[in-house]
């Protein structure tokens, strides 16, 4: 790299959002460079939906399993079933490979990838950045570029260097990889089916999860409450699925924010996108889907800012976002602070999900993210049968 060079956008983080990012940059004929911290596997329950599938081209290979159904498990242990109509399914990816395979096609699309940890951001007296990292040696580089993208997850090194702090809810979720046992009871566990725990022992304040990754299983939990034992509750929830046993691959956990900052970008030249922007869905904790469409807003607002040479237009990314999925953020944030709560109100919240228009609904905007605007007399219904449990009990207000 030559001390002249000026990149159009250095990307930080090659996850799902920055690797998303650099992807479109490099299509749209954009001088890039994605910078990614190597050597960890990112926590993660592994759970898409087709419409990721589906706008990100991802291979069937990267499918460890294709979920056909849910299991909502009440705090008096009864069940609910919620299969996905026809030939829908939900695919389940391993981070390691998911990662990997879109940072290659970053690369193949004519990224420049960097391995190094990003830890300063400069301004020249011209306006133009620079971003500094140490790699593995710990030796220093630093490169020009006119735009940042901060990609790097939920601890933003990049946010902090750069935006004024932000006030993000967030939980801390931890899991456990086990290989799949070669028998084990239905009742326990299925290959094609999602559990997912709704008890207070599990998480006072969230879920916990048993999800299927072919040769291994996810289980996992997640809690905002000081003190709250999450290697205790997986514990738990291992004996409660009869995987105790299992041998035990990886044990890790990390912060998941669960709500849109307010500012993804500085009016200047950096953006964020993906967990460093919030971005996860607030009741199920979803990332993935909406860090490679954050990852693909940016680049797109990066683009625009380059070609008009206006800076207002990385303003757009957070507006378009908010537009489409705005409320459905806003729902699943009512729902997590108002069931989320009691064991008793978690015991209503799976009965609930009994109802076959609740099940159509919710698979239906889970795999599509779009409202069912079509389906308004299943609307009505649910609204009018969901009332009598909401009246009185509480108020939620955004976050
Ligand atoms: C336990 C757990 C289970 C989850 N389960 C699911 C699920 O089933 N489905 C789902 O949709 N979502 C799930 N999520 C959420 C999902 O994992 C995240 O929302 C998603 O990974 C966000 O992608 P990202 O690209 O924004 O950030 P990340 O995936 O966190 O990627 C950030 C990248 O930045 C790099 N980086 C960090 N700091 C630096 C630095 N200083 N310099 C250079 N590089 C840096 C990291 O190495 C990493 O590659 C889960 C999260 C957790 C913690």
């Amino acid at each position: 790299m030559s001390e002249t060079e000026i990149f159009d956008v250095i990307v930080v983080g090659g996850g799902p959002a920055g690797a998303t990012a650099a992807y479109d940059l490099a299509k749209l004929g954009r001088k890039v460079l994605m910078l990614d911290k190597a050597g960890r596997i990112k926590p993660c329950g592994g759970a898409i939906p087709p419409r990721a599938i589906r706008d990100f081209d991802i291979p069937d290979h990267l499918l460890k399993a294709k979920i056909r159904s849910a299991r909502m498990i009440a705090p008096s242990n009864k069940g609910v079933d919620m299969p996905i109509d026809g030939a829908g399914f939900v695919g389940m990816v391993d981070r390691e490979d998911f990662d990997e395979f879109l940072r290659i096609r970053a690369a193949e699309a004519g990224a420049d990838r960097r391995i190094g940890t990003f830890y300063q951001f400069d301004r020249r007296d011209d306006g133009i950045c620079i971003i500094t990292w140490r790699d593995k040696q710990d030796r220093e580089t630093s490169a020009l570029t006119r735009l940042v993208i901060g990609a790097d997850g939920a601890n933003s090194a990049v946010a902090r260097a750069a935006l004024p702090a932000q006030r993000v809810p967030f939980v801390f979720a931890y899991h456990e990889i086990v290989e799949t046992p070669e028998h084990i009871a239905p009742e326990h566990f299925e290959s094609t089916r999602c559990d997912v725990y709704y008890q207070a022992s599990v998480s006072p304040d969230f879920y916990g999860w048993v999800f299927p990754h072919g040769k291994t299983i996810s289980i996992g939990t997640g809690s905002a409450v000081k003190g709250f034992s999450l290697r205790d509750s997986v514990e738990e929830l291992r004996a409660k699925c009869d995987l105790s046993e299992a041998k035990t691959i990886r044990k890790e956990g990390a912060p998941l924010p669960l709500y849109p900052a307010k500012k993804w970008d500085n009016g200047r030249d950096v953006i964020l996108a993906g967990d460093a922007a919030g971005v996860v869905a607030p009741a199920s904790g979803e990332g993935i889907y909406y860090a490679l469409l954050t990852g693909r807003l940016a680049a797109d607002a990066c683009h625009e800012s380059l070609r008009t040479n206006d800076a207002h237009a990385l303003a757009t990314a957070r507006k378009r976002f908010m537009k489409d999925h705005g409320r459905i953020f806003f729902i699943l944030w009512i729902m997590q602070t108002f069931w989320y709560r009691s064991d008793k109100l978690r015991e209503t919240f799976v009965k609930i999900c009994k109802d076959p228009d609740v099940q159509r609904l919710t698979w239906e905007s889970y795999m599509n993210k779009a409202l069912v605007k079509k389906d308004f007399m299943a609307h009505i219904r649910v609204f009018f049968k969901d009332l009598g449990h909401i009246l009185g009990l509480a108020t939620p207000t955004r976050p």
